[in-house]
This record gives C-alpha cells, structure tokens and sequence, in this order.
C-alpha cells in the first residue's frame, strides 16, 4: 500500500517546465529501484493523455497501464519545487509526487491527500516549507473533524453480553476507517465508564485513525459490573475533535434525556442528538462504477463539472458502506471515497432538481466520466451464497467407485450421504410492492424461525442449543430487517434486499479478521441462505434421519466442533489436511473423517451409500453389498482389536523384545486430563495452552491460569506435565491480540517469536505455570523456535522467574522441533535444552514447504516423507549424545503406519490424542525394536512417502 513519509521527499528542486520535472522524477523512481528504465516514457505519456494536476500545487504523475510491468516495487517519490513547474491550465505545481503501482493502489494515496485538498490555500504552505518534515504537517493537513454518521450507529443489535456489544461499537469504527487493528484491545483494557440510564462509556486513543464515536444498544438489556447496560458509546478520540459532541452529549444528560439515547429506535434521533451527520432523505438512484482504476482524479473531476449544471445539491456515496453520501463538487471528497471498479454509487439528488439531475449522473458514469470502461460482469444474484467450486460442472463419482482421499481421523463409518453444498437461488431482483415483498419476507422469515425453534429444543448437545439461539436472534435482528425494509421500499425484491444485505454485513464482519465476528458471519450466512431458499421455493436437503455422512467442501474448526456426534456417522471433505485444526477437533471427537477427497464429492447425490475407512483414507460410493458385509466385519475386527487395547490400556508400551516406549497425551484443554490418565496416559506430553487464551474476551490473569494448570497437574497425580506456551499467529489469532495483517503469516510473527515481543504476556503464563507446578513434574516448552538467541531468551526469562518465585523441583525446560533450522541445529541446542519435542504438523509443513491446512496440496504434506524422517533422526541422535530425551508430539505419533518408524529412529516418547493412547501402545506390543531400527534405517534412505509407506506395509504384512 502506498504511504508518504518524509524519507520519500527531495527539497529544493528546480526544472524549467513540466517535462524537466517528468525527467527528474522518473530518475527518482529509477534510482530508488522503484521502477526499471523506460518507466519515464510511461509518466510521458500519461500526461499526454491529460493532465496529473490534482489541485493545491500538487501533481500526481503515474505511468500509463502498458508501463506497469516497469513497476518494480510499490512506492513514491516526492519533489519539491519551491519555485514551482507550470504543470499547464495556467496550474503551478510545488510538490510533484511520482507513483510507482501495478494496480489502482495510487487511490488510496488519494485518499491520504483528501485533507490537504480540502484545506483553503494549502499551495503557499508547500512552497514555503523548508524541510521534508514540515512538508509532511501541510500534507497531513488540518485535524479531522469527529466523524458520526449513520454507519456509526447500531439500534438494538443481537449480542449476548457487554465484551460483544463493544465489538459492535469497535466494529463500526474500523469499518468506518476510524481506528485500525488494536483499538479494540486497547479498549478492552479500559474500564467502561457509567453515563446513567443505562449508558456506558470507553474511549481509546491508541490506533486511530481519524476521530469518530460509535453508539450501539443492545436488543436485550445487558448488565456489566452490576448494572444495566442499554446503550455504550465507544469514542476514538484523537485531539479536540470530540468536544462539541461532548458539550451536547454532558447537556443531554444533565437534562435527564439519557433515556432517549439508551431507548432510540431511529438512527436519526441519535444523530440528531449528538450532532452527527444525518442520512440525506433526497430521491437516489444507484449505478456501478465500471472505470478501471476506480473513481481517480480525471472521473472525479468530470463529475464535478457536471454538477455545475444543476442549481441544487447532489451527493454520492458507496452503496455498501452506509456511509453519509459526499457532495459531488468536492474533489477531495470524491477522492476520499476511494470507489473501485465494480462498487455501486448511489447518488442523492434535492429533490427539485432529482428528476433531471440523477439521470444525467447515471447517465456520465455508465459512459465512464471521460473514461473509456469495459462493461462489467453480469451480477451474480447468490451475494449469500459462500463461492461455490464449479459444483455445477462436476460429476459424482459412480456407484462402486472408491475414491483415495486423506485419512483425517481413523473408523469406518457408513450410512447416507449429507451434502452441504451451496446452492445457487434464481430470482427477480425488482419487486411486485414494497409491501408485498415484505409480507413474503415475513413469512419465510416466520417458517425458517419455526424451524430453528424445533432444532433449539431437539439438540442434545447444549454448544449445539447455543449455535442456534444464535441462528434465532440473527434472523430477528431490528437493524438488518431496518436496512431490507430501506431496500425493499427502493423496490427491490424481497430475496434481492435480503441477500444484498445479508452478503454485505456478513462481508463486513470477515473482513474484520476477528474469530469472533468471522464466526458470526458465517451463522449470518447460513440464517440468510435459509430464509433465501424459502423464498426461492428451494428445498434445502434435510439431513437424514439415520447417522450420516456429512460431505462438505472444507469443514472449519467450528463447524467440526458444532457437530453432534450422535448424528454424524463420518465427515468428507472436498479439500483440506489432515493436519488441520478441523481434523484434530474430528479425532477428539472420535468421528472418523476423511479430508481432500476432491471436488466431486461435492455432487454426490443426498442420500447415496457410503462407506469411508478413516484409516486407510478409502471412500467407496454406493458400495456393493459385499463390500459393505466385509466393512462391517473389519469394523468389528477392529472394535474387538480396541477392546482388547483398551484392557491393557494402563500397561506400558513394550516391545516384544523389551524396549518401552512412553506414551502421553495431547490436551487441547485442562478438562481432558483426568479422561487421558483413565485411557492410559502416562503423562500429557503436549498441552496447547492456546485454549486458554482463547477463551476469554482479553488475556486471562496469572490467578485463572494458575488454576487451570493446577487442574491438570492434579488429574496427573505425579506424572509429568509438558505445556507450550502461547503458540498464537498464524491460523490462530486471538481477539485480543490482533496481529498485523501478514502476507505471509505461517512464515510471520507466531510462536515464541510473538511471546517474546510481548513478554509481559510470556512471563505471566510462565509464572502461573511455575506457581501451579509447585515442584510437581512440569516441563515446559517453547513453540516455533528457528535459533539459538530464542531459545536463550525464553529459557534465560524461565529461569529468572522461578528463582523469583523461589521455587525448586521437578522442572524441564525443552523447546519443539516444528523448523527445520531447529532440527538442524539439534547437536547445538542438545547442549543447553532438556528434551525436544518434535512439532511433525508444522516440521511437515516447513521442511515440504506445504501449508498444513492447503486445500489440494495438504494431501503431500505426509510427515512420513523421508526429509521430515531426516530431520527427526538429526534431533534424537543430537539429543542422545547430550543425554536428552526426544518425543514426537505432531499428528504422526498415531499414525499406524509411522510408529514403527519412530520406534526405531529411538523416540522415547509419543503423545498422542487420549484416545489414540490404547492402540498405540498395542501397537508398540506388536513390534521388535530390532525390526524397526532396520526399517526405520531403510526408510531414511528412501525417496518418498510414498515409498515410506509401501515399505511398512510390506514389513508388517497389514496395515492397521
Ligand atoms: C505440531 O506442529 O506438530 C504441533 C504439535 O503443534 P500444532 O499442531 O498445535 O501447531
Ligand atoms: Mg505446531
């Protein structure tokens, strides 16, 4: 994204006119590396094609679309020409600003000049600037005014209680472009303040943006320290801005007039109230902007001149943003819009020049404000719909094929198969009346309200219950039915003004990257498709009655986690990895699943047969009868096999010829951890301590984590405890802890990479973990961990503590081997950690360079490829010579086929899901440590995982 700052300034240039100017930038660019030779020729001949002058002595002049390719990296440079360049028109520029951009990225830049724009004689103060410092104070311009307007106000909005309610009121703000990524922790961190009436107050000053105040109410009343909670103002607060609202505000409320805030039902009484910007009530009409680089000064400024035409006002804003529409005489704030190619204008005209006034607007922009555009493509009427995979096009596979897919969790399940695939929904997007829409729309909403009623009541499983009472209060949300009515009464059809709005707030909340929120949307999208297929007349496919198998094209965490398991013999999805999150949460649940199976699974028939085996990864469609005689005969083979496990459970894991192997437990949460010690576990050899930070609104205090860690430390009764701490970033953010925006985030600031920016968090978790050991056997490790100077400082912090802490005993300090550099540099580390234990999803993913959770290439993630077997054996013999201990704590400890192999490179310890404990430890009974250590040795001289495989099947003669 193109930014300014004052490095990207030269002062005192000189050019005799515009050309000399051209000349000089373009060298500016080159020189930085920002743009390859010829790029000048670029800048030439779009200037050519019409003049970069922007207004207020500034000029933007950027290359011409065939000069892209030129573009070597994004970026500006700024000059300076205190004596001025005539830039043509009688225009003088002082500041020209060369860009260098593949896209429309300069918009944005645009966006950022908006105040200076504004400013009444901005042009004397750049020429009279003498330092690129004070050039930047006139080109960050004027203090923003307060922004509250009705995209601010939310009446009556569905949450659940007060930490959900300020995410709303935060929400809006960084939709509106008030504050970025942190303003809602920051917040959190405050205490809310009472106003009386039920109204709260927080401010935050930390991450804003522009100055702007949110009000929300709740649709319920909420209490919070005790008391009511019926509206909260959540302000961001920058400078002076907020003072006359504040004036009115202290008014109000001195009045007594509180109440009307805390009971509005229009966002125009609030407006009004505080001073805010009220919506405009003027006719509208509604028009998509089809320019290439969006809505860019030479547009702009043909807009502009066609309001000239008209003695009254006109107004446009984008139609999505809620936002309050800007006038078009203002450059600046067309600018300020930032509208790309594709998004709706919706343009407000008074009403006595509307009539021919919005036409002619409508007119201007299909024809491209002196532009020439391509038509836009035809809309896609399905905004509810998630985009589907060509679902279309695709051919079930046969009756009787058998399908290799991923095995994700092990069983054989059979039964009928469950599609949830999106459906595509026809309809007329105008409507008979407003009225009539609104009365079908009532009726559909009623029929699926009736329908998530029966689900409240029928599920058994109370996570399930809470989904859709969630599902419930989304459907009745006042202020979505608000926003349809407003369409409905533009003459949209019912199903338009619902998708449309659905699709866009649905948008909204993902693109806020908050967990929280991202899951709403997706509860919104499945409220919306269900509602819209009601009134589309489509028959969403019922689940059947018997256990089944449910087929979907990826499967979140939460949607594996939703699921009640009585009902759901097995899972397939199209695509995905077995070491995603959502397989683990399948295992713990002991359904067997299946991942990567292919898009064509996806059009499978409700209803068809089938047979999946979670173990070898095989799904068999519509299998014939003796196929199915001969699952169910292995099913109970391997149920007699479990029995049999499960009797010696608490036996330890020996070789037949004497070699034990420890065998522990991965705990996803405290909870598990008397269950583990009953199913056999001989100690948790990896607690995610994640699940208690993401289980709470802002960071968890030493008191309630020491709790936690108490609790399993109990259930352990003396067996030792291995925790990581905080492994965050990545797939994992926390709602408190927003990380910036990564292209690359498994390559990014996750693990102890994060822990230690933010040791204050580090130390209270390890503090809380020494208190709750108390001497008992704790061992903690670090995740992520790529060099020495980490390790040093995570242990170096350890040891300070519990010498401040005074306590003594049992007490490890060990780092995970999830990089490659930390497996490599194993004879270095061995020397200073007490253990490793090796990450295989994420040492997988890293040595493959695969990501864990990609939806095609996931399937060749197999921590049996011979690089990642390498990397392991490099670990435990490093380890070995310094006396350590090695276990393997990633999803391949439970693979069948890899423990073998582990057995023999001399691991010393597997964790495992509690349930896998029984079947491993039976299947460390079934082997010779002298076998293994051969196959163990064959197979690091092998080329694929593949090939890994093949051979452990031939050894062992089965494949269990
Ligand atoms: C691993 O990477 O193997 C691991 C155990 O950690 P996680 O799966 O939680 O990333
Ligand atoms: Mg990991």
């Amino acid at each position: 994204m193109l930014e300014l700052n004052a490095r990207q300034i030269r002062m005192d240039q000189r050019a005799a006119d515009k050309q000399a100017a051209l000349v000089l930038l373009g060298a500016a660019l080159e020189e930085d590396g920002l743009v390859a030779a010829g790029y000048l020729a670029g800048l030439q001949a779009r200037e050519a094609q019409g003049s970069t002058y922007l207004g207020q002595g500034i000029a933007i002049p950027h290359g011409t679309p065939d000069t892209r390719h030129l573009v070597q990296r994004t970026g500006v440079r700024l000059l300076h020409f205190p004596e001025g360049v005539q830039w043509g028109d009688n225009q003088t520029v002082h500041l020209a600003i060369g860009i260098a951009a593949k896209s429309d990225e300069h918009l944005h830049l645009l966006q950022l000049l908006t105040r200076t724009l504004g400013e009444a004689d901005t042009s004397h103060a750049l020429r009279e600037a003498r330092t690129p410092e004070a050039l930047m104070q006139v080109l960050q311009g004027a203090p923003q005014p307060l922004l509250l307007d009705a995209q601010l106000v939310g009446l009556g909005v569905a949450v659940e209680d007060f930490d959900e309610l300020l995410l709303q009121g935060t929400r809006r703000l960084k939709k509106a472009g008030c504050v970025e990524s942190g303003f809602t922790s920051g917040l959190q961190q405050g205490e809310a303040l009472p106003l009386g009436d039920g109204l709260w107050w927080l401010h935050g000053g930390e991450r804003v943006l522009r100055p702007g105040l949110a009000f929300v109410t709740p649709a319920h009343e909420l209490h919070h320290a005790g008391a009511p909670v019926r509206g909260l103002f959540c302000l961001a607060s920058q400078g002076e801005a907020q003072r006359d609202m504040l004036d009115r505000l202290c008014n109000l409320l001195v009045d007594g007039r509180g109440g009307e805030l805390a009971g509005a039902t229009s966002v125009r009484t609030v407006l009004e109230a505080l001073g805010g910007e009220l919506p405009v009530d003027w006719p509208s009409a509604r028009v998509p902007l089809a320019n290439p680089h969006g809505l860019h000064a030479r547009p702009a400024q043909v807009l502009m001149s066609l309001a000239k035409n008209f003695a009254g006002e006109i107004r446009v804003r984008i139609a999505e943003s809620d936002s309050a529409p800007v006038s078009i005489r203002s450059l600046s704030k067309l600018l300020s819009l930032g509208a790309r190619r594709g998004q709706m204008l919706e343009f407000f005209a008074e009403p006595q020049i509307a009539a021919d006034a919005l036409p002619a607007v409508l007119r201007a922009v299909e024809e491209g404000l002196g532009e020439s555009v391509e038509p836009l493509p035809a809309v896609v009427e399905e905004a509810v719909v998630e985009a589907a995979p060509a679902a279309v096009e695709l051919t079930a596979p046969a009756a009787g094929n058998t399908l290799q897919a991923i095995a994700a969790s092990s069983g054989i399940a059979s039964g009928p198969a469950y599609p949830q695939v999106p459906q595509k929904f026809e309809f007329n997007p105008r409507g008979q009346s407003p009225e009539a829409e609104m009365l079908r729309l009532e009726q559909a909403r009623t029929a699926i309200g009736t329908e998530i009623e029966a689900l409240v009541q029928g599920s058994q499983v109370k996570a399930i219950r809470e989904i859709f009472v969630t599902h419930q209060a989304l459907l009745d949300d006042p202020e979505l039915i608000e926003e349809v009515q407003a369409r409905l009464s533009e003459g949209d059809s019912a199903e338009a003004a619902w998708s449309t709005v659905i699709g866009r707030v649905a948008s909204q909340q993902e693109a806020l990257h908050d967990d929280l929120l991202a899951e709403r949307a997706a509860d919104l999208r499945d409220v919306g498709r269900r509602v819209l297929a009601r009134l589309c007349g489509v028959e969403a496919a019922r689940a059947p009655e018997q256990p089944y198998i449910l087929v979907m094209g990826e499967v979140g965490p939460s949607d594996v986690a939703r699921l009640d398991s009585q009902r759901v013999a097995g899972i397939v999805t199209a695509r995905g990895g077995a070491t995603s999150h959502s397989a683990i949460i399948a295992r713990a649940l002991g359904i067997p699943a299946l991942v990567g199976a292919g898009d064509e699974v996806l059009a499978l028939e409700p209803g068809t047969l089938l047979l999946l085996d979670g173990d070898r990864g095989l799904l068999t469609v519509a299998p014939p009868a003796e196929v199915l005689e001969q699952a169910e005969r292995q099913r109970a083979e391997r149920r007699q096999r479990q029995e049999q496990a499960e009797a010696r459970r608490h036996e330890p894991a020996q070789t037949r010829d004497g070699h034990v192997i420890e065998v522990a437990a991965n705990l996803g949460d405290t909870a598990g951890a008397k269950q583990a010690v009953e199913l056999g576990a001989e100690g948790v050899g990896l607690l995610r301590s994640e699940f208690i930070f993401m289980d709470s609104a802002q960071a968890p205090d030493q008191a309630s984590q020491e709790a936690e860690y108490r609790r399993v430390l109990d259930a352990l009764g003396g067996r030792p405890l291995v925790v990581r701490t905080l492994d965050v970033g990545g797939d994992k953010p926390l709602p408190y802890w927003p990380i910036p925006q990564e292209e690359n985030p498994f390559l990014g600031v996750r693990g102890v990479r994060l822990t230690l920016q933010r040791p204050q968090i580090m130390q209270t978790q390890l503090r809380a973990l020494l208190a709750a050991a108390d001497g008992r056997a704790l061992r903690i490790m670090f995740p992520m961990v790529g060099q020495l100077e980490e390790w040093r400082q995570a242990r170096d912090m350890t040891l300070r503590l519990k010498d401040e802490l005074r306590i003594d005993g049992d007490l490890q300090i060990g780092i995970m081997v999830e990089v490659p550099s930390a497996a490599l540099l194993a004879p270095v580390l061995a020397r200073e950690v007490d253990f490793f234990s090796v990450g295989t999803n994420d040492l997988t993913q890293y040595a493959l360079a695969i990501d864990r959770g990609h939806p095609t290439l996931s399937a060749q993630a197999d921590g049996l490829h011979p690089a990642v077997l390498q990397l392991i054996d490099m670990t435990v013999r490093a380890a070995h010579a310094n006396g350590r201990w090695v276990g393997v704590c990633g999803e391949l400890a439970a693979d069948a086929q890899a423990v073998p192999l582990l057995l023999g490179l001399e691991v010393d310890e597997l964790s495992v899901s509690a349930r896998s404990i029984p079947l491993v430890k039976q299947r460390v009974r079934e082997l010779d440590m002298s076998s293994a250590r051969k196959l163990a040795g064959t197979a690091l001289t092998l080329g694929s995982a593949a090939e890994v495989r093949a051979l452990v099947a031939q050894a062992l003669g089965e494949v269990h």
